[in-house]
């Protein structure tokens, strides 16, 4: 078994280069070639001697998950379909915009968390993806936009980076991979591999209360928090997993997090649903959170997928809960719905997954 050098953090990969005798700054020579060259072929590893070329590739290789389908919107929001393997397929989508380039990276084939308004939700779970398959999808995005800008392999200055920004907003909950999502993020942060800084780089999640306390402690990033309702009867409905951590327990995770994180404020994430959560009221209930917890209100319009059973509240409504929360001196932007041609905006990833939690649960019931 060769180890897949995508699937190892600085850290580890400096352990690897170790147990093969080798020097440091070989691990750090190589975290080059393979994160910010785009680089898979040891043999083109050109500064690596010889000898070292060949131990690596009898070893080690670097590989990324198969390409399946690359789509491209209207307006150029770009969608790849990679293989996980065993008939999975998950989601990662590039949205370029004036001053900087955003990557949505997906963190599980599929989804436990069952969010009444998400389409990754209403799939099921199939399984947590691995570091080399969250990492890999950076991977393949960068080498690709990079190929496409006609630039010359090699490492490219920073400031001619085309993607600027990571989102863990894909499929998935990155806090229930933990183990998997962490490694992949120092990847991301490391001068030698992708260099983003800890402000550029988001997480997003439901609100897993004990994680959100563990990504503190350990790898602290900008961190976006899915509310999407502003009391615990509504929240329960639209978010199940609010039953086991309320609101008092998540903005109380939110307030400790603040501490170490790399921005001042939390983003909460509000989808905005037709007759559901976007009266006057609601957004009054939403001022009474956005004063106990230092944050920037996120509004994303709903993005349809069949058989939803929910509506975008109507652009005027939109406007007007938008109207409330700056009138009582809330931060409030709306999300642009981006990439909705080819079903990669929020919440319309799907991928393909094999669902093993709802066969069993259809398996159980017929017993
Ligand atoms: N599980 C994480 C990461 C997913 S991020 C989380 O819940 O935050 C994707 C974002 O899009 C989340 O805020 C999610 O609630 C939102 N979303 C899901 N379905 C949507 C839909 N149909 N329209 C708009 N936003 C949606």
């Amino acid at each position: 078994m060769r180890t897949n050098l995508l699937g190892l953090d600085p850290e580890a990969l400096a352990g690897f280069f170790a147990a093969h005798g080798e020097k440091p700054f070989r691990a750090q020579q190589v975290l080059r070639w393979v994160h910010r060259c785009g680089e898979a072929d040891f043999a083109r590893m050109s500064d690596l001697a010889k000898g070292l070329r060949e131990t690596l590739a009898a070893s080690a290789e670097v590989a990324p998950p198969r390409l399946l389908r690359d789509s491209i919107a209207a307006d150029a929001t770009r969608k790849w379909l990679l293989d996980v393997g065993a008939g999975n397929a998950v989601e990662t989508v590039f949205i370029p915009e004036a001053n900087r380039g955003t990557l949505c990276v997906s963190t599980q084939a599929g989804c436990t968390m069952a969010c009444r308004f998400c389409a990754t939700g209403r799939q099921g779970f199939n399984r947590n993806l691995t570091t080399a398959e969250i990492i890999g999808q950076l991977w393949w995005a960068a080498r690709t936009l990079r190929a496409d800008a006609g630039d010359a392999p090699g490492p490219q200055r920073s400031e001619d980076r085309v993607i600027s920004n990571v989102v863990l907003m894909g499929m998935g909950e990155p806090l229930l991979n933990f183990d998997n999502v962490v490694p992949a993020l120092r990847l991301m942060l490391d001068d030698h591999a992708y260099n983003l800084s800890r402000r550029r780089v988001t997480l997003s999640t439901v609100g897993i209360v004990p994680m959100i306390d563990r990504l503190r402690d350990e790898c602290p990033v900008a961190l976006a928090v899915s509310l999407h309702a502003p009391n615990d009867a509504l929240r329960s409905r639209l978010v199940p997993v609010n039953d086991k951590y309320p609101l008092a327990s998540l903005l109380a995770a939110c307030r400790r997090y603040l501490e170490r994180s790399p921005r001042d404020f939390i983003t909460f994430e509000y989808v905005m649903l037709d007759g559901v959560n976007d009266s006057p009221a609601h957004a009054r209930e939403l001022v009474e959170i956005g004063r106990s917890v230092p944050s920037k209100f996120n509004l994303i319009p709903f993005n349809p997928f069949p058989d939803s059973g929910f509506r975008r509240s109507p652009p005027a409504v939109i406007r007007r809960f938008t109207e409330r929360l700056l009138a009582a001196g809330m931060i409030c932007t709306t999300r642009k719905t981006r990439g909705d041609d080819i079903d990669a905006a929020c919440g319309q990833l799907a991928g393909r997954v094999r669902d093993r939690t709802r066969r069993a649960a259809r398996a159980a019931r017929a017993v």
